[in-house]
């Protein structure tokens, strides 16, 4: 499947539509889940065009992880999770709905269920102070 420069993370890299931005460098940015599986969920991606694991290339998906561990450390103080799940999907097949490369991260309580992916959208107020939590824990 060709990259489709359109896709609603590429045109978030290039400030055409906003996110609850949490943090950001010259390779890579991270943003709140519009329709997080838990609270707290972030989603990182590489700047580069790329829409999954085989046309992304190994330099970026290299920043991408460096952030993700970032982003893993800050979602973990902010929101003090006892787990934390990092996710990639690759394909349709695998449950992918935006191609554009990105890292789920999410936390994870036991006993309770991941909620429903990409189901719901989140009150952008709570977003926005999610948001401010993971910045915060990240300076
Ligand atoms: P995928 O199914 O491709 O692994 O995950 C795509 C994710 O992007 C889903 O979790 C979905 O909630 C999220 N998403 C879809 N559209 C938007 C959007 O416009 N803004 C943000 N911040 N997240 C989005």
């Amino acid at each position: 499947m060709a990259y489709d420069a359109n896709n609603i993370f590429a045109r978030i890299v290039r400030g055409e539509i906003p996110c609850h931005k949490v943090y950001e460098d010259a390779d890579t940015l991270a943003f709140m889940d519009i329709m997080p599986q838990a609270e707290g969920h972030v989603l990182v991606i590489p700047k580069v065009a790329g829409e999954d694991i085989h046309s992304t290339p190994p330099e970026s998906l290299a920043a991408a992880v460096r952030t993700v561990q970032k982003i893993a450390r800050a979602v973990k103080q902010a929101f003090g999770p006892p787990g934390i799940m990092i996710a990639q999907l690759n394909g349709a097949a695998a449950g992918q709905s935006v191609f554009h490369l990105h890292f789920h991260v999410i936390p994870r309580h036991a006993g309770k269920d991941l909620g429903i992916h990409a189901a719901r959208q989140a009150d952008p107020a709570v977003l926005a102070a999610h948001a401010a939590r993971v910045r915060a824990a990240l300076e």
